[in-house]
């Protein structure tokens, strides 16, 4: 996907950043030909590319970290705002009746697009209707059909048609019960006089509150012409990209974006009616960067936080993260953990951990199972509160204690204090991020 390198070379030169509290021009100077190279290895333009390097430089070497900010968050937070900046926010769309017009060259996804996003709508509560123009291309009609048939929803085509602008006024009235809107176009090989005639003729007729530009990820530099041409005719507020699922960079639709001023409406990633996302730009560079999308993160953290306060008010889960960790608190974080969700993927969601850290680990490290933690449970309660605190004090013949007192094999009981100087492990590596806290971290980048 777009720049899709770019995380784990970024990572590794910011890693280098850690324990420094101030970063010379150097380093800064490391960090941004990182990213020159991951941006023109996918194929955003050059100029675009200095522009962003240089800016990053300028703020990396003039702004202070804040207070508490170590040097490597200061530039990770530079490099994440710059990014989101360069991708620009996502399109406005709001949830209410409208026309929407899809305009690209043939092959690109207009018409596949149109029913995803036809789908999409349809999900939101609202009563979308394709209306398919195109009648240039050959099979459109029907793949257009059996599309909206799949995602269910209204569609409006004439496969005898030769006229698109008079197709277009028909679909107008046809739909009048519709909310949304979607009016796909022809397009050709490439820009020729004709198809820009038409579409502004189109465009005339239905009236679009908003025109979408739809690229295929895999344009390269051809991107620029084409979005300066259909920007000059019928004005684009926005751009699908489509086929990110496949190995296209992306940089080329980056570049369509910033020509025409515009901003990234949906992401196309698959063939399927469902397979689109609406883009998000936080979360997408998050993902980008390898640090996951840091917002559904600090969501999530806080979600199954609040639960576990609920039923044991003396507990702050941010504990963990300082000082020492007892059998108790591993109870605890493990009900914690599985409200969450699986522990690697939380942990791919946290800057520093994602990517790597986790596979140094067992396997098994953190699977523990609700029947796993039930026998975990009926163990602990035959122990001392000596021995919760302190496990490290549990030998041999405590273990066969235990185990005759709660019934719970010697085997299991030796699983779960293995278990816990894993976690222990994992949690110290937490508290070497050197970070402080979660909560701090995720509200930096959570935006
Ligand atoms: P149009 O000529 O612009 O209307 O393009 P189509 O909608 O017919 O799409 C051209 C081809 O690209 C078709 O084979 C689609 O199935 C495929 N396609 C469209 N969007 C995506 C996508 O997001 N991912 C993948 N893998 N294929 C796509």
């Amino acid at each position: 996907m777009v720049l899709d390198d770019l995380g784990s070379s970024l990572r590794g030169t910011l890693n280098d950043l850690r324990g420094k509290s101030r970063i010379d021009e150097d380093d800064v100077g490391e960090v941004v030909k990182q990213i020159q190279r991951a941006l023109l290895q996918a194929d955003v333009e050059v100029g675009l590319v200095m522009e962003l390097s240089d800016s990053i430089e300028q703020r990396a070497l003039s702004e202070d970290p804040p207070a508490g900010t170590t040097a490597r968050d200061h530039v990770l937070k530079i490099v994440y705002e710059e990014l989101v900046e360069l991708v620009g926010e996502s399109t406005e769309l709001p949830l209410e009746p409208q026309t929407i017009m899809l305009a690209g060259l043939q092959g690109s996804g207009k018409t596949t697009t149109a029913a995803k996003m036809a789908w999409w709508f349809s999900k939101k509560g609202l009563r979308p209707a394709v209306i398919q123009t195109d009648t240039f291309r050959p099979g459109a009609y029907d793949q257009a059909k059996q599309m909206c048939e799949r995602a269910e929803v209204e569609f409006y085509g004439d496969p005898d048609g030769d006229d698109p602008v008079e197709i277009a006024r028909e679909g107008m009235e046809a739909t009048e019960d519709a909310d949304v809107r979607i009016v796909d176009t022809a397009g050709r090989h490439a820009l020729e006089e004709d198809l820009i005639d038409e579409i502004e003729e189109i465009e005339a007729t239905v009236a679009p509150d908003v025109s979408l530009l739809v690229l295929d990820a895999a344009i390269g530099q051809g991107a620029k012409d084409q979005a300066r041409e259909f920007e000059r005719s019928v004005g684009i507020e926005g751009v699908v990209i489509t086929k990110l699922d496949g190995t296209a960079k992306g940089g080329g639709a980056l570049t369509a974006v910033n020509e025409t001023d515009s901003s990234i409406a949906f992401l196309g990633t698959g063939e399927t009616v469902k397979d689109i996302e609406r883009f998000e730009p936080s979360g997408f560079i998050s993902r980008l960067l390898g640090m996951g999308d840091l917002k559904q993160l600090s969501e999530r953290v806080e979600r199954a936080m609040q639960e576990t306060q609920e039923e044991d008010d003396d507990w702050d889960p941010e504990d963990l993260l300082e000082g020492q960790f007892t059998l108790k608190d591993m109870q605890r974080q493990m009900e914690a953990m599985n409200r969450m969700g699986p522990l690697d993927q939380v942990m791919d969601m946290i800057p520093g951990l994602g990517g790597g850290m986790m596979d140094q680990l067992p396997d098994d490290a953190m699977d523990v199972t609700q029947d796993r933690m039930r026998r975990f449970d009926i163990a602990m309660d035959s122990m001392t509160d000596e021995e919760l605190e302190n496990p490290r004090t549990i030998g041999r013949s405590r273990v066969e204690r235990i185990s005759r007192g709660s019934g719970v094999e010697e085997e299991t009981i030796r699983e779960l204090l293995e278990q816990h100087k894993m976690m222990e492990q994992t949690l110290k590596q937490f508290q070497g991020m050197g970070e402080g806290d979660m909560q701090r971290m995720m509200k930096k980048f959570g935006g």
